[in-house]
């Protein structure tokens, strides 16, 4: 049976190999890999969430998504547990754009508590973005959309992680503040 660490990296390794023609859409055209990261990084250090199943899941969480990654793999390579957390906080990409945030909006409340967490850690990450380093295209009116939605959704999640939801709601006042809305 592998080691916690073995699968943590076995999962950091995996995930930036399938993204790995990917990019970020902000300016500096990061490499995709930084944000499943930077979600895994939130949950342990800003949520305080060690359980290794909760942060293999979020370095994986975009992979069925956006890569060609299939629900097997992910079950066969990190068991069960991690693919129930993953397919949870994964859109279903046969529906149109708008249909897939609606549905964010009022899947939220049902999901489990690791799945709460990890998508509360997906919102700070995405709102972050957005701040520090803006899509070259969006105006100023879709930023604002982008982060009322994010509000939305984590209204949804609230109730499972105190210190995420402080860090939430600063970055939101921040972002307001910056976007002068
Ligand atoms: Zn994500």
């Amino acid at each position: 049976m592998n080691s916690d660490f073995q699968r943590l990296v076995t999962a950091a390794h995996y995930a930036a190999h399938q993204h790995r023609t990917q990019k970020r859409k902000g300016l500096n055209e990061e490499p995709y890999i930084v944000h499943p990261l930077e979600v895994a990084r939130l949950l342990s250090t800003i949520g305080g969430v060690h359980d290794p199943d909760v942060l293999i899941a979020a370095i994986l969480h975009d992979t069925i998504e956006d890569t060609s990654a299939e629900k097997e793999d992910i079950l066969e390579m990190f068991g069960e547990r991690v693919c129930e957390i993953v397919l949870e906080v994964t859109d279903d990409k046969s529906l149109p754009k708008a249909e897939r945030k609606k549905l964010q909006e009022e899947h939220a409340p049902h999901l489990s508590p690791e799945a709460k967490q990890l998508k509360m850690c997906d919102k700070i990450s995405n709102i972050s973005d957005i701040l520090e380093n803006p899509p070259k295209d969006w105006p100023l009116e879709r930023m604002i959309e982008y982060v009322d939605w994010g509000e939305r959704v984590f209204a949804g999640l609230r109730g499972t992680n105190e210190d995420l939801e402080r860090h939430f709601d600063e970055l939101v006042e921040r972002a307001r503040r910056e976007l002068g809305a």
